[in-house]
């Protein structure tokens, strides 16, 4: 599985669509338990990337990359923007100056955007966060990588497990973010930022299951 740049760049105008599709759906979520803004910081967040990668020629992956970190840390004022920022810019770093990356690269990608989110904002795992949905799916990939799985299934395996840590967060009260605030008052609620990233990682895997699948 080689993906090149103009791949990346169709995968990140894809994740700008779904999040705009589920503007409204985020921003209940973040309603419930938070300021009811974070539809609209992915979607303005998202729609500033495609701005920024849309008409240039850019080929290399780790420059796209940074652009997208850039333009979500400079258009997002919510929490979620220096953290989706930090994790994009991190993933960057990975992939300076490839052309062409594999599975391989994407999970060492996704290891080291989980471990700026983590520094940057101080959560793990159960703390009812982005974490819970995107540590999962690292561990997914890291297992995957080790019994050689094929490229769509290994991010099949790595949404779902998304997905299930997603849904476990509205078992478990929030201790970091707003939703904190709101302690065990939380519990029966979705954390908006775990939908945002598996929404992320199932359009990655949707979007590479169409070209390799
Ligand atoms: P804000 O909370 O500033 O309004 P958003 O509503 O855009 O920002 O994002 C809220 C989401 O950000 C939460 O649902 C949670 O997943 C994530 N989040 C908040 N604080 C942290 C943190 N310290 N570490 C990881 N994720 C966090
Ligand atoms: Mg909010």
């Amino acid at each position: 599985m080689s993906i090149n740049g103009l791949i990346v760049k169709n995968i990140l105008y894809r994740i700008a669509d779904v999040l705009d599709e589920n503007k409204k759906y985020l921003t209940e979520l973040d309603a419930a338990i938070g300021d009811g803004d974070h539809g609209i910081n992915m979607s303005k967040g998202f729609s500033a990337v495609r701005e920024k990668i849309r008409d240039d020629d850019e080929k290399n992956i780790g420059n796209i990359l940074k652009k997208t970190g850039m333009a979500l840390v400079t258009n997002v004022g919510g929490a979620s923007g220096p953290l989706y920022g930090t994790a994009f810019l991190k993933a960057a770093a990975v992939v300076e100056n490839k052309d062409n990356i594999e599975l391989k690269d994407f999970y060492l990608m996704m290891e080291e955007a989980l471990a700026g989110i983590k520094i940057r904002g101080g959560a793990k795992v159960g703390d009812k966060t982005m974490v819970d949905a995107l540590e999962p799916a690292v561990l997914a990939l890291r297992n995957s990588i080790e019994k050689n799985e094929m490229p769509v299934k290994a991010l099949e395996l790595a949404k779902l497990a998304a997905e299930n840590g997603m849904l476990h967060t509205r078992d478990i009260s929030a201790r970091k973010g707003r939703a904190s605030y709101l302690g065990e008052r939380s519990i029966g609620h979705r954390d908006p930022g775990a939908v945002s990233s598996y929404l992320i990682l199932n359009t990655i895997y949707e979007e590479i299951k169409i070209i390799k699948g």
